[in-house]
């Protein structure tokens, strides 16, 4: 038994060991993985259902490592919050899908109606530089008002609400659109919904797969659309794979869909092969 205790106990310092050398290379690799260029974005379209159109996307964070290996944003996003390094990528994040925006603008893809969502993490909202960050990419790509939309989590309810609010606020006048990313998930209490300026909630997925399991998943999926209507937001479902998952959201009368249904996030070629096509159907 001891024998064995031993051994247990080696090997969970040499796990830890792991652990610790593990995130000290993610660190490592991530501080310079801005000027390696290994950054891209992908792009998932939000679908209107009922008049068949792409109504814009949602850039998304990746990491390439090597040829044909990603880390995945869920692994890094934590840590670059963590460095502090969020802030420079975040910002990379505004002006390369402002820039895409504006190419697909020029070409003809995308109109003034559609949208481009990034997300921004808390840690960003609580920096000082953001909203002239945005601003600046706004007037350098001349994007039209309602074309820039900004997915935050209820998180950022956490502390210094009223800066919070201010913040969104000023942002909201810019022209930027916030939808609430995830909702349902976090903790804050539904009365924080009427003070924040918002213009779209996104019910987290979790909600959409388990739609098949019955009424009480059901049920919430159903509150958080006519809450959308009461409170004059637009409701999005996201991580929406099946055709029962997308017949039930129309039903509810769901204004928009995001998911596999659809499509995955696409890269830059993709995402225009996309549009072309879904035009054409
Ligand atoms: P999120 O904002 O909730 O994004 C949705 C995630 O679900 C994405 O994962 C997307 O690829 C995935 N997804 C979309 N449709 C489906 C579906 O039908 N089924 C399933 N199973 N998954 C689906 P991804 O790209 O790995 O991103 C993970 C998270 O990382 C994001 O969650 C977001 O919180 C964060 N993230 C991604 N890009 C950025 C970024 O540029 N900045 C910041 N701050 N966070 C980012
Ligand atoms: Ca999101
Ligand atoms: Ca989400
Ligand atoms: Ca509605």
């Amino acid at each position: 038994v001891k024998e064995n205790g031993r051994n247990n106990f080696r090997f969970f310092t040499e796990t830890m060991q792991q652990e610790v050398h593990y995130s000290l290379q993610l660190e490592n690799r991530l501080r310079v993985a801005l000027q390696l260029n290994q950054f891209l974005l992908y792009y998932q379209p939000k679908i209107d259902p009922y008049q068949q159109k792409v109504i814009g996307f949602e850039a998304l964070l990746r990491w390439r490592v090597g040829s044909d290996e990603f880390i995945s944003p869920s692994d890094f996003i934590p840590k670059a919050e963590e460095m502090g390094l969020i802030i420079s990528i975040g910002r990379w994040v505004i002006e390369q899908s402002c820039r895409q925006f504006r190419a697909w603008l020029d070409a003809g893809i995308v109109d003034e109606s559609m949208s481009m969502a990034i997300n921004i993490s808390i840690k960003q909202l609580q920096h000082q530089s953001l909203k002239s960050t945005i601003k600046e990419c706004i007037e350098t790509y001349q994007l039209p008002i309602g074309c820039l939309e900004i997915e935050v989590t209820e998180s950022i309810m956490i502390d210094n609400v009223e800066h919070i609010i201010k913040l969104l606020a000023e942002l909201q006048e810019m022209g930027i659109k916030i939808s609430i990313d995830d909702f349902g998930t976090g903790y804050s209490s539904l009365n924080y919904l009427r003070r924040l300026p918002i213009d779209a909630l996104k019910i987290d997925m979790s909600f959409v797969r388990a739609l098949h399991e019955g009424e009480q998943s059901q049920a919430i999926v159903k509150a958080i659309v006519s809450l959308s209507e009461i409170l004059g937001l637009t409701v999005i479902a996201e991580g929406v794979e099946t055709e029962e998952q997308l017949e039930f959201l129309k039903g509810l009368e769901c204004d928009f869909i995001q998911g596999y249904y659809y499509s995955k996030p696409l890269d830059e070629t993709k995402a225009e092969a996309y549009l072309v096509d879904f035009k054409k159907q």
